[in-house]
């Protein structure tokens, strides 16, 4: 087990929100290091539910985050200006919330986080 410390991101794939997450997370877990997870649109597809196949590819990939890399905090992501999930913030922000219960249906003893980035690429907590 490694001695540094590790936090997850089940961010958006889009390049914009890798290093605004990156840096947040750092700065308000003390991790050393944020594994990330990325998808188009994680919170739509966290939020429905319903695509098995790439639900267990995200389930497995935060396994290995929490089991092999002792994680201590899951965060999921919504931004402004989504490709992947082109909705308004108000939608996306509830998305959001029920994609956090979905993570934490997966019943890994981690605390799961909402973080929404917006239009300045500025990271919120808003769960
Ligand atoms: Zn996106």
């Amino acid at each position: 087990m490694s001695t540094k410390k590790f936090v997850t991101a089940i961010n958006c794939m889009d390049g914009r929100v890798q290093l605004p997450v990156i840096e947040w997370m750092k700065k308000h877990t003390n991790a050393d290091f944020v594994d990330m997870i990325t998808e188009p649109g994680p919170n739509k597809i966290l939020a429905e539910n319903n695509d098995s196949h790439l639900l267990q590819s995200l389930k497995k990939r935060v396994e290995i985050s929490v089991t092999k890399h002792a994680s201590s905090q899951i965060a999921v992501v919504g931004h402004f200006d989504c490709a992947g999930n082109p909705l308004n913030k108000t939608i996306q922000l509830q998305q959001l919330k029920e994609a956090i219960l979905t993570i934490q249906a997966w019943g890994f003893q981690v605390p799961v986080i909402g973080l929404w980035i917006d239009d300045q690429w500025t990271v919120h907590q808003v769960f």
